[in-house]
């Protein structure tokens, strides 16, 4: 049978460019640094160095700097060459890489904004507020020119994901409880807007894109989740192509593609210029909505008929309580978000074309266990931090096959 010839979406195979292995431990933070083709890293051991690519296309540290404590996090402007750091002691500051002479401001303005480990930082360069989150449960602002806090919120539980939407002056924190909080932040103070709930595991990681105004929120239940805020009707899509623990979010504007890396090594490129329908509820029932067969608890029905009782199932495209006779194929419901096959009823089975079936979504090893994931847009590199005390720096640019 002759393939059907369809557009073909740009295919993107990261491409491995360079590692960076000279580390005694594991990264838990880097970024790139566009312009000078460098990479900031920092790790557990407290050091924090700057990585430049020589001719040899090797990265080599640049400057080493022992700090006085971990920096547990961080974000960098490559605009403002401004680096963010959240510290293991509660502190956040914002030194400035000096160009040319790559060398880091030893004098860092050290602002006490929590007490215990800084989980994430966020600079805003349009407010000059530096935006962290703390495991004390506290997310706080302060004005980067000053220095002086300008608000707090308190947390039900430590945070592990934050976004800011400069146009409306939202804040997202994910936490360890699995939900995403909206703020709306004034200068100094916050009103909670509302509260996005569909995790079964804590929030591991958020992305926002601000022209789309969707927000990405990835989790150790092994899904991503889609809040379509933008298309203002309360759609949530889940994404479920990973097998583990998903580390790190990053969307890439320009080409319109989520890149998201697990824990397993995964790194899967979603197209999100898809149409993708959200899952249906599932329905409840005492029998087989198929054949009509018992449930096991449905004791009446069961002696009535005299028929044993059946364990109960759904299925993903329909959301019917099935039992296992009548949903005994599996799909995959790329279009749902389901890249993995997932039961379905036989009805639904029959339903789904090849057509149907198109992968949304592009599977990737990266080969180590991802603890940290940093995407640059402008020369569409990625580079993730493994468990094997390992950077590696990725091409992301699409390759047309
Ligand atoms: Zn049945
Ligand atoms: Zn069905």
């Amino acid at each position: 049978m002759a393939a059907e010839i369809q557009p073909q979406p740009q295919a993107r195979k990261p491409c491995l460019l360079s590692k960076i292995e000279a580390l005694q431990d594991v990264v838990s933070s880097a970024v790139i640094i566009p312009k000078e083709d460098g990479v900031i890293s920092v790790s557990e051991d407290r050091t924090i160095r700057v990585w430049l690519k020589r001719d040899s296309g090797q990265y080599w540290p640049s400057v080493y700097q022992t700090l006085s404590s971990s920096c547990s996090c961080m974000a960098f402007n490559p605009e403002t060459r401004r680096l963010s750091m959240g510290m293991d002691t509660g502190s956040v500051c914002t030194p400035m890489i000096v160009k040319w002479i790559y060398c880091i401001y030893v004098c860092f303005l050290y602002l006490a904004a929590h007490q215990g480990r800084v989980t994430v930082v966020l600079f805003v360069l349009e407010m000059e507020w530096l935006l962290s989150t703390g495991q004390d449960k506290n997310f706080t602002w302060h004005c980067s020119e000053s220095g002086q806090q300008l608000g707090t919120y308190r947390t039900s539980t430590w945070v592990s994901g934050l976004q800011f939407d400069v146009e409306t002056r939202h804040a997202f924190v994910g936490d360890q409880s699995g939900q995403v909080t909206i703020l709306k932040l004034e200068q100094d103070n916050c009103s909670l807007v509302t509260t996005f709930k569909g995790h079964t595991g804590n929030v591991t990681a958020l992305c926002w894109d601000p022209v789309q105004r969707v927000l990405f929120s990835g989790s150790s239940d092994h899904s991503i989740i889609m809040w379509d805020i933008g298309g203002r009707k309360g759609t949530a899509i889940e994404l479920q192509g990973h097998n583990d623990k998903v580390q790190g979010l990053c969307y890439a504007s320009h080409t319109r593609q989520l890149i998201s890396g697990s824990s397993d090594g995964g790194i899967v490129i979603w197209n999100m210029d898809v149409t993708r329908q959200e899952t249906p509820e599932w329905l409840d029932s005492d029998s087989c909505q198929k054949c009509e067969q018992p449930f096991f608890w449905n004791f009446k029905q069961m002696w009535d008929s005299k028929k044993i009782g059946l364990r109960q199932h759904h299925c993903r495209k329909c959301g019917q309580a099935v039992c296992g006779k009548c949903s005994s194929k599996r799909s995959t419901i790329p279009l749902m978000g389901f890249e993995f096959e997932v039961r379905v009823c036989d009805s639904c089975y029959e339903s789904i074309t090849d057509e149907d079936r198109a992968p949304t979504a592009t599977f990737h090893d990266s080969k180590h266990s991802i603890v940290y994931m940093h995407y640059e847009p402008t020369t569409g590199n990625l580079l993730t931090s493994g468990t094997d005390k390992v950077v590696k720096l990725w091409d992301m640019t699409p390759v047309v096959s």
